[in-house]
């Protein structure tokens, strides 16, 4: 059987042949490990492999992770990429160290009052619905810089760049141009604003894509821990 430490290093190899590709330095590429659904042991294994960065979808389960992993592996970085009700704001400012779905004023209001004072500014990424379709979650384009206006307000909140879930790698035509457009407001956002240097889009079917469009934080989860059961 193949293990996580087989797949996280095919994962790695992955981002570095389609950096070379691109004409990119595979060092501007980061790898986010999704561990979500998976058990604190795949956490640990990927860990030992030299992963530090590690993804989850969902508050409860995220925070029984952090507080299990983070006095023994206090250099892990957790990041929440799931979407988040208003009522959960709080557990995500006082554990997590990035959150990468951003898109309204009331909930960065809130993680702004509720991050502890003896914690860094919580970084955040804008999420942008790249696909315009209304049932998706995230900002539309235009919509961008009313947040990130606000955001640079919040002193608890460091704003480092753009978040999407593109549509599905099916059609690769589409998908090409919401990258397109996404990158391009990426580096917009650049030259507004200091410390954005965060582009978090690709996942384990559309990783290469993502590479040559810009990505700068590409977010692999089945690619590494194996198959979910529970699919989101
Ligand atoms: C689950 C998830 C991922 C990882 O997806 P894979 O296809 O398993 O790589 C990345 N980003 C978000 C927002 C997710 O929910």
């Amino acid at each position: 059987m193949i293990t996580i430490t087989q797949r996280l290093a095919q994962t790695l190899d992955r981002i570095k042949l389609a950096a070379q590709k691109y004409q990119r330095d595979p060092a501007t590429v980061q790898l986010l490990a999704v561990s979500k659904t998976k058990p604190i042991s795949d956490i640990i294994l990927a860990y030992k492999a030299g992963q530090k960065t590690f993804g989850e979808n969902y508050v409860q389960e995220g925070v029984e992770k952090v507080q299990a992993l983070s006095s023994q592996y206090p250099d892990i970085e957790w990041h929440f990429i799931g979407s988040l009700q208003s009522n959960k704001t709080k557990e995500v400012a006082q554990h997590f160290d990035w959150m990468h779905t951003l898109s309204r004023e009331k909930i960065a209001n809130r993680l702004n009052e509720q991050r502890p004072e003896d914690k860094t500014p919580l970084n955040v990424c804008i999420q942008v619905n790249t696909s315009g379709e209304e049932t998706k979650s995230g900002l539309l384009l235009e919509q961008v810089d009313a947040l990130a206006d606000f955001i640079q307000q919040c002193s608890n909140l460091k704003l480092r760049g753009l978040m999407a879930i593109p549509s599905r790698k099916d059609n690769t035509e589409k998908l090409n141009k919401e990258l397109i457009l996404l990158s391009e407001k990426f580096k917009q956002l650049q030259h507004k604003y200091q410390n954005i240097d965060t582009l978090s889009v690709g996942m384990s079917q559309d990783l290469e894509l993502a590479v040559e469009n810009g990505s700068t934080m590409v977010r692999i989860g089945s690619a590494i821990f194996g198959e979910r059961v529970q699919t989101n």
